[in-house]
């Protein structure tokens, strides 16, 4: 193979007669085309533009002065045109297919709201502009503000957390300063249920608290028995999913809370299940002290790979105080911005900045393009394609716990007993459908979970398309076709991968191959 003076390989792989996998020539399956990295389609001095010679000159870096080349691959325009065009069509994307990863609310992005987040006046603004030149930003987080709070019942939010995750932090550090104000120090503990996400628990050990698991009744909600078991003065709050990670109402919601307010402690909500009730029940109405909701799954602003997260807090009047800075007031001359906490008893600030500009936007777009009437249908839809799902699986796969569900609907692996076939194959025969399949063995409470969170955003017609997969795919693992399904996934460009191996030592940097150093010297 020839190298470059980096000692890397200068060319695509000579062409095979024909490639033992997939049978073709280049190797290549249909449109699939196997792309090498960028980096192995370098060739030394190629560039997608011609620059004059630069004149030699004395440097005057001294030590700091390079002694190799940074190693940035040569390439020509089309190159990197096609490169990365490719790369991007192996994404699987909501604007692709049906992607029913439970918990993550994957719905579709309106393009009203990209059209909004695209206008000047809200993409091109610089975070240390003068406030004078801000006004309508500052307005529309001021509005998307007031639209959190009247949503949830709230008295005070905070747009700045970047994800949900930091939004369970910035609550879960106002529940301690609230403690520490009154000068209590004894609460060290955070209850949190066994069926919780486990950002949950990360975030109250980040915090220092001593984690306690509530275990689950059989009906798959908090016991809540064994919840008042575990209350005292050393509990410093609950934090609870609601509808919980089961797919769940938390029918309990209101003793709940009346039992941790009784013991002294605080209520954490995690609001990322928000899209279920959202329209229909306000938080606060359940006895809510602090909730995140994820602009990125209930108001529909792309994530995953499409796009930042954005987890806005809200914060009852208990811990309104606490509300980190910056906020949008009112002022004398128009909007303004509180930008230090000052003598308060509020912790400072949870990140640099206001938060994700854009997602506000494409937000605010969605709630008042939706208005209440349509808020409300499409928590009712979200419901609706759940249970519908359930409905036209439950004979042929296990639901875990009795209907109707909410937003999302689980199934755990008994209906695969004695099958020999498993919840992860089930899940790569999905991919040879053309599905992203559902998120499995989450939440940790069944066994084998199986969790389908279809959202509102798709049709009859794709849901029952998605049924029909997954109906014959239990019944072909019912039949014994243990082979067909620890053979799937056969269509995708690479099938099965060794998963423990890329989860412990996942091999991020390419290096040049051994050996390189020498050919380049010579
Ligand atoms: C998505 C999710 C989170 C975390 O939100 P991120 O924005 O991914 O940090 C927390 N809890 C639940 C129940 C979730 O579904």
């Amino acid at each position: 193979m020839s190298m470059n003076s980096q000692g890397r390989p200068s060319a695509i792989p000579a062409l095979a007669s024909t490639n033992a996998v997939t049978g073709t020539i280049t190797g290549n399956r249909g449109l699939q085309i196997e792309e090498p990295l960028i980096f192995e389609q370098d060739a030394p001095g190629r560039c997608g533009v011609d620059l004059p010679e630069i004149p030699p000159v004395a440097t005057r870096l001294g030590a700091v002065k390079p002694r190799a080349s940074v190693g940035l691959p040569g390439l020509a325009e089309p190159q990197v045109v096609r490169h990365y065009t490719r790369l991007s069509q192996k994404n699987y994307a909501i604007d692709s297919g049906l992607y029913p990863l439970g918990s993550c609310t994957m719905k579709h992005n309106p393009r009203l709201n990209e059209k909004m987040a695209r206008l000047p006046g809200f993409a091109d603004v610089h975070p240390l502009q003068p406030i004078s030149t801000v006004q309508g930003a500052l307005e529309l987080m001021d509005a998307l503000a007031h639209w959190l709070k009247t949503l949830t019942g709230m008295a005070a939010v905070t747009l700045a957390p970047a994800a949900g995750a930091h939004g369970e932090m910035c609550g879960i550090m106002a529940i301690r300063a609230a403690h520490e104000a009154k000068g209590d120090s004894a609460r060290t503990k955070i209850l949190v249920p066994e069926s919780a996400h486990g950002t949950n628990p990360a975030t109250a050990a980040a915090c220092g608290y001593a984690v306690e698991s509530i275990p689950a009744t059989a009906d798959g909600r908090v016991d809540l028995d064994a919840l008042k078991a575990k209350l005292g003065p050393d509990v410093a709050g609950l934090m609870l999913t609601n509808p919980n990670t089961c797919g769940l109402f938390e029918r309990d919601i209101i003793a709940i809370a009346d039992a941790v307010h009784a013991a002294g402690g605080y209520f954490y909500c995690d609001g990322a299940n928000f899209n279920a009730i959202v329209g229909r029940v306000r938080p606060a109405d359940l006895g809510v002290d602090v909730m995140h909701i994820n602009l990125h799954k209930t108001f529909s602003t792309p994530h995953g790979g499409g796009g930042p997260g954005s987890g806005p807090v809200v914060f009852s009047e208990a811990l309104a105080p606490y509300v980190p800075v910056p906020y949008v007031t009112h002022g004398a001359n128009g909007f303004a911005l509180v930008e230090e906490a000052g003598d308060g008893p509020a912790f400072g600030r949870m990140k640099a900045f206001h938060g994700q500009m854009g997602m506000f936007t494409r937000a605010l777009s969605y709630m008042l393009s939706h208005g209440a009437d349509g808020l409300w249908q499409a928590s009712g839809d979200a419901v609706l394609n759940a249970n519908y799902v359930m409905a036209k699986l439950e004979d042929v796969m296990t639901a875990s716990f009795d209907g109707p569900c909410m937003h999302e609907c689980l199934f755990d692996d008994r209906f695969l007993k004695g099958t020999g076939v498993t919840t992860l194959d089930i899940a790569k025969a999905l991919i040879d459908e053309g599905f992203h399949p559902m998120t499995m063995y989450f939440p940790l409470v069944v066994h084998g979970a199986l969790l389908i969170e279809p959202t509102e955003t798709e049709s009859k017609a794709s849901l029952d398309q998605f049924i029909g997969a997954l109906r014959a795919l239990a019944e072909r693992a019912k039949g014994g076709d243990v082979a067909y399904f620890q053979a799937a996934p056969r269509l995708t460009p690479r099938r099965r991968l060794d998963e423990t191996a890329a989860a412990r030592k996942p091999i991020l940097r390419w290096t040049p191959p051994a050996g390189a150093d020498a050919v380049a010297a010579e």
